[in-house]
């Protein structure tokens, strides 16, 4: 405990005790100045999304995708959001930069849609915090008509995790029967990895289940895994959802999800998340994306 360590690293002598005080406030400052800078990314126009496609795996064709966002920093270079959603979650500022996530990914739908892909979908990740703003709903819905897309052609999807279901409240049961009344498709992310009980799925008006990574990783090595993956498809099929595997790597576990019957996958056996101009090639050139098909 914090009094031992402290008795402990007084004894050790001061420079020691000093040497423990310093190591925190170096992590305590790096973590104000990345605060600080991400505070000036979003007026600065620093976010950016990336755009992974989706494949289905009986034709092996491009059916959607997942927008996941990026920070150009002129400093740090292009950083990942395990780097720094956190630090959004913590100071509320996922809101503003969510918004600004939901806004780009309808701009850019719109664009590939008036480029002459109409079928293209979009799936964009929220947090726990986002659904917890009241009247969530009728913004989200507001933002998608204000670009111009109707909520209930499917343009738009969005991705919750367990932690959402989790705050098990009214409010966030109303806020999803808004949204699936409006016609928009919710599936649920890194799915097998929360404290979920699994009486939300009847609870709530989810359309799809997303595989966690960790559970394809190993697939067809790990027994275990691949019961686990088994048992996700045989829930989901019941209970009339999709299916989609996160993190394909290998062509074995491709192979193995589409004998299990998961119906579309996501990994960087296909592509890796890209930026816009290089999805619109993609797109444009969608057969060079095809799948190995089974043969
Ligand atoms: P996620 O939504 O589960 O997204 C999948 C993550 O797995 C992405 O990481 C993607 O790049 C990575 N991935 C895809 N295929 C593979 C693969 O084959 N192998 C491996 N090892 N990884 C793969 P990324 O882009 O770093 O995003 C991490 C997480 O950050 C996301 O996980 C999501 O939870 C969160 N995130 C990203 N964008 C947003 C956003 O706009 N809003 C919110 N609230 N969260 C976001
Ligand atoms: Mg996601
Ligand atoms: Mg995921
Ligand atoms: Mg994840």
């Amino acid at each position: 405990n914090a009094a031992a360590a402290l008795h402990h690293a007084k004894h050790e002598g001061r420079n020691n005790f000093q040497y423990y005080a310093g190591q925190m406030n170096a992590s305590a400052w790096r973590r104000l100045k990345l605060e600080t800078e991400l505070r000036r990314a979003l007026e600065r126009e620093e976010f950016v999304l990336h755009y992974q496609p989706k494949a289905d795996l009986q034709s092996g064709k491009v059916v959607g995708m997942e927008a996941l966002l990026r920070w150009q920093s002129a400093d740090r270079g292009l950083v990942a959001p395990g780097e720094f959603i956190s630090v959004l979650e913590e100071t509320g500022m996922i809101l503003p930069v969510g918004e600004w996530v939901l806004r780009t990914a309808c701009k850019q739908a719109c664009l590939w849609q008036a480029a002459g892909f109409p079928d293209i979908h979009i799936a964009v990740n929220l947090s726990a915090m986002q659904f917890r703003q009241p009247d969530f709903a009728s913004l989200v819905l507001g933002i998608m008509r204000e670009s111009g897309l109707e909520p209930a052609l499917g343009v738009i999807e969005l991705e919750l995790t367990e932690t959402v279901l989790m705050h098990n409240s009214a409010g966030t049961l109303d806020t999803l029967r808004k949204l699936h009344e409006a016609g928009m498709r919710l599936s649920i992310d890194d799915f097998g990895t929360g404290y979920s009980s699994l009486s939300y799925l009847k609870r709530f008006p989810i359309n799809s289940l997303k595989i966690d990574q960790s559970f394809v990783q190993d697939l067809p090595v790990n027994p275990d895994d691949e019961a686990i993956v088994a048992a996700i498809i045989a829930l989901g099929r019941s209970l009339g959802l999709g299916l989609i595997a996160e993190g394909v790597e290998t062509e074995e576990q491709l192979a193995r999800l589409r004998r299990m019957g998961c119906n579309q996958m996501q990994g960087y056996l296909f592509s890796r998340p890209v930026p816009a101009a290089e999805m619109t090639y993609l797109l444009q050139n969608g057969g060079g994306l095809d799948l190995p098909l089974e043969g």
